[in-house]
């Protein structure tokens, strides 16, 4: 008999590690026992040699199916241990080191029991297990005991205490655990904040009846309050539009399971596996030429061909789409502008503007996240939008190969997201929004402080963009001064092209790789607003080889809301085409913008995202956005339209390092005047773009290209990308982030991490 101790780090807590190691325990007859320690799980046996060896190699070939390991020991352990194996009280010597498991989606086993008459979940709205329930959004510290979650409240019945000290339950150790005797409480409220008293087992059924009557009720979901109604209610629809000033902006659709899905969406097999995974993510797909489940489509997506639907994240959310027995709407529950409410006080104060009842329960949140959102192309490339509730904070497998310490990214300002490096791993926060807003910035605030808490992380070193006014880069050079401690700025697509080369492992290549940054806007080195830039990664080294030519920005940030600004500038030398555009304007408008755009001292854009709204607006579409990429995501769908797809495509020469945009406006327009159908010409558009990339691939003779940008979230684009170029060249798409600004703070770390100033400590 000899004893050991096993330490393991990683995603190894809140996923049924300890009971997964104590049943393999217990096969190899093996003494001691197991604890959580804020650095991991330790597991201290005795047994055969032979047996703790093979103990060992299952636990690390074959861990729990959510976990992951990130490092591993074994070690002789000179004490002798008592017989008989058991779960040890956790211990809270040490320092954090530990990925975050993120939120679990109900699992199967869980489904099944709240649909089982005479189980005792049946119809229970909390139901979880050692493999499923809400994690990130519910814990206040480590290590993952229940009473550093939100559930330290509740007491577990004489039943369900059975459980979790039963060593072949699901729930043997689960910190969430609870039933209709020990149950989490729920409150329904309408107008005014009054409350509705029923029975526990009534609300549900109360809560149909109102969704029946074409209410619109506000329901606490895993990171906050969701606002659902019916999504076949025309009027309910309109309603809830008018309500959240939301006039067009789609809304995702909530379905009971996927054969109500496959009534209304063509799925491919790898949109059914997305639609199932474990973090329940919003997937964009394909309507069915003949939708069959009476939803509104015109209403729930205008003008759009595909429709984000999701199955149900929890019990609760999977018992309200089950006996409501129909699509959803399912939307973030928040103010416009701001983000997710999951408060429960907030929620009553003020969603009553827009639900007409608000469900909600006893567990608090304390990590808000927004659903996530993805789509998959038609040649199978996974396109993340929006990255939150089950695939943040973790960065996993972290691709830097050198990490720098305790450092802290503060992102990009639209779509932010902070990073955090500590002990070589790298967290990357859900999507916290557009910083515009006082109350996103105090959610980046509080997402921060609540990750760098559980962590036990205090920067070293911060990193934030080169835009003076961004507000995350203000309050990085706050954090700097505060702290005294060094600061570095990088540049908004280095930081995008970084955050692509590292996520393909790419940082350490010898040969030379070329980056297609495409997006909206960011501030360029030489003061001008760059967003269609081609860079060349060689001998260590970025730089900027080719670029959009320079039109003028008009009006700052309200361009990108504005596409008939776009069109404004770039029209600016096709009088003729003018016309096209005039109707968009009042006489007044017109005549002002006319003389602005002639202005000296101009700010000068060479963003693709302000070319796409132009080409936009040319063909008569959202002259004046309503929600941020409306017109890319209208222009993409008139050109999956296309069904007289050529092979033309107009030609966007490089000439001395610029695109030069005027030939292919120009014959995007002569294509106008012969009456060619808009849908031709905007997908002869979008295939001219990746016909320029081939050709700007063969003029730099570079065989390795990788996408960045807001612009790569367009599906088709990527697509004919891929048709052009997969047997030809070897092409890098981003991985477990998105395209957009999501990605910088990964960037700016992987950036940092190659290029870092020497004398920068
Ligand atoms: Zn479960
Ligand atoms: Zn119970």
């Amino acid at each position: 008999m000899q004893a050991f101790h096993i330490h393991i780090t990683g995603l190894v807590q809140g996923v049924g590690f300890r009971p997964w190691v104590h049943k393999l325990a217990s096969n190899f007859s093996l003494d001691g026992y197991v604890n959580n320690g804020l650095d991991g799980v330790h597991i201290y046996c005795s047994g055969n040699k032979d047996d703790v060896t093979e103990f060992y190699q299952s636990l690390i070939l074959h861990p729990p199916v959510q976990a992951l390991i990130t490092a591993h020991q074994i070690m002789p352990y000179p004490s002798s241990l008592g017989k008989g194996f058991y779960i040890q009280k956790s211990d809270r010597n040490n320092t954090v080191q530990l990925l975050i498991t993120p939120d679990i989606t109900l699992c199967e086993d869980c489904r099944r029991e709240i649909k089982t008459v005479g189980n005792k979940r049946y119809h229970y709205p909390f139901t979880t297990c050692v493999n499923c329930g809400p994690r990130y959004s519910i814990t206040n510290n480590f290590p993952y005991d229940r009473e550093n979650t939100t559930m330290h409240h509740i007491e577990q019945c004489p039943s369900c205490k059975k459980e979790y000290e039963d060593l072949h339950d699901i729930r043997y150790h689960s910190q969430t655990n609870s039933c209709s005797d020990c149950c989490i409480e729920m409150h329904l409220y309408q107008k005014e904040g009054i409350e509705i008293k029923y029975n526990q087992v009534e609300y549900i059924a109360h809560v149909i009846t109102l969704l029946r009557e074409g209410k619109i009720i506000a329901v606490k979901g895993i990171g906050g309050y969701l606002l659902l109604c019916d999504a076949a209610n025309e009027t309910t629809i309109k309603k809830l539009r008018e309500r959240k000033f939301r006039p067009s902006k789609p809304f995702a659709v909530l379905y009971a399971d996927i054969e109500m899905v496959c009534a209304d969406l063509a799925l491919s097999p790898l949109e059914l596996t997305a639609l199932k995974d474990r973090s329940a993510p919003i997937v964009l797909c394909s309507l069915k030429s003949y939708p069959e489940n009476g939803i509104c489509i015109n209403h729930i997506a205008p003008n759009l061909n595909s429709i984000g639907a999701m199955l149900p994240s929890s019990a609760l959310l999977q018992l309200i789409a089950d006996n409501f027995g129909k699509p959803l709407i399912a939307t973030s529950a928040n103010i416009s502008g701001s983000p997710i409410i999951y408060k429960d006080n907030d929620a009553v104060q003020w969603l009553s503007s827009i639900a007409d009842f608000i469900l909600t329960y006893d567990r608090e949140i304390v990590a808000p996240q927004d659903d996530s959102v993805l789509q998959i192309s038609n040649r199978g490339q996974k396109i993340i939008l929006r990255r939150s509730r089950g695939l943040a904070p973790n960065y996993h497998p972290n691709t830097i190969p050198i990490l720098p310490s305790h450092t802290l990214a503060m992102g990009a300002e639209l779509k932010s997201a902070f990073a955090i490096s500590k002990d070589q791993m790298l967290f990357i926060s859900q999507f916290l929004g557009d910083q515009e807003s006082v109350e996103s910035q105090d959610s980046y605030d509080a997402s921060l402080k609540h990750v760098s808490d559980l962590l036990g992380f205090i920067p070293k070193q911060i990193l934030i963009d080169i835009h003076p006014r961004y507000f995350v880069s203000e309050k990085g050079l706050e954090l700097s001064m505060k702290n005294n401690i060094p600061i570095c700025s990088i540049q908004h697509h280095e930081a995008h092209f970084a955050a692509v080369l590292s996520e393909n492992k790419l940082m350490d290549l010898k040969e030379p790789v070329l980056g297609i940054i495409w997006d909206g806007a960011g501030y360029g080195s030489d003061g001008k607003i760059w967003g269609g830039e081609v860079f060349i990664f060689d001998q260590g080294e970025i730089k900027r080889a080719a670029h959009l030519k320079y039109f003028p920005q008009l009006m700052g940030d309200k361009m990108s809301k504005e596409p008939r600004l776009s069109a404004l500038s770039i029209l600016q030398n096709f009088p003729l085409a003018q016309n096209l555009i005039q109707k968009h304007f009042t006489e007044q408008e017109w005549t002002y913008y006319q003389q602005l755009s002639r202005q000296p001292n101009l700010v000068f854009t060479s963003s693709m995202g302000r070319l796409i709204d132009a080409v936009a607006c040319i063909l008569g579409l959202m002259p004046v956005c309503s929600y941020e990429g409306e017109s890319a995501m209208l222009l993409e769908a008139l050109a999956k339209k296309c069904k007289n797809r050529s092979y033309d495509y107009y030609h966007l020469p490089l000439n001395e390092g610029e695109f030069d945009w005027a030939v292919l406006i120009n014959e995007l327009i002569h294509d106008w005047f012969q009456k060619e159908a808009n849908e031709v010409i905007a997908w002869k558009f979008f295939y001219s773009l990746a016909k320029a990339i081939a050709r700007t691939s063969n003029h730099f003779f570079i065989d390795k290209i990788a996408f960045s940008g807001g612009v790569f979230q367009n599906a088709l684009l990527v697509d004919l990308i891929i048709e052009i170029l997969q047997h030809k060249r070897e092409l890098y798409f981003h991985v477990q982030l998105s395209p957009n600004d999501e990605c910088i703070s990964l960037g700016q770390m992987a950036w940092f991490s190659k290029f870092g100033d020497p004398n920068f400590k």
